[in-house]
């Protein structure tokens, strides 16, 4: 798996877009929540999904978690070690309103372009994990947490 050429790379607290047709999308929405001043990376892929996605539901998408560096990650409550979070391919996202049978319809449509993981939250309204592994390890979980 060669995901390097999809990769997009910024420091933290640079401005604009991490891809000039993703207007809805600002470098600082996918930032890791540590404090720390490392670079931060995300696959252009994740983002045209979303852009997508946003364009069919004509709603703001909150990202509230894009990438994470491996001591951030560590200190996210049920993360796995291994999240993809780590390699900039994926999101944890809420859509205003939505419930999970409309989370399950973005699943549908996000399968197709390239997403092989997902993860479906049911707590607190729910939100979403998306993301860009290979498809032999595709995975669609639940968390009731
Ligand atoms: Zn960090």
């Amino acid at each position: 798996m060669n995901n390097d050429k999809f990769l997009v790379s910024w420091k933290k607290g640079d401005e604009g877009f991490i891809d000039q047709h993703c207007i809805h999308f600002q470098k600082s929405e996918f930032e890791c929540k540590c404090n720390k001043d490392h670079e931060q990376i995300i696959d252009i892929r994740l983002v045209q999904g979303l852009e997508y996605i946003r364009g069919l539901v004509k709603k703001p998408i909150k990202i509230n978690s894009g990438y994470r560096c491996g001591a951030h990650n560590a200190t996210v409550k049920n993360a796995d070690p291994k999240s993809k979070h780590i390699y900039g391919i994926a999101a944890d996202i809420v859509i205003p309103g939505f419930d999970v049978r409309r989370y399950l319809k973005i699943m549908a449509i996000l399968k197709g372009k390239g997403f092989n993981g997902f993860g479906i939250f049911l707590y607190e309204g729910s939100r979403m994990h998306i993301d860009l592994r290979p498809e032999s390890e595709c995975y669609l979980g639940t968390a009731l947490w």
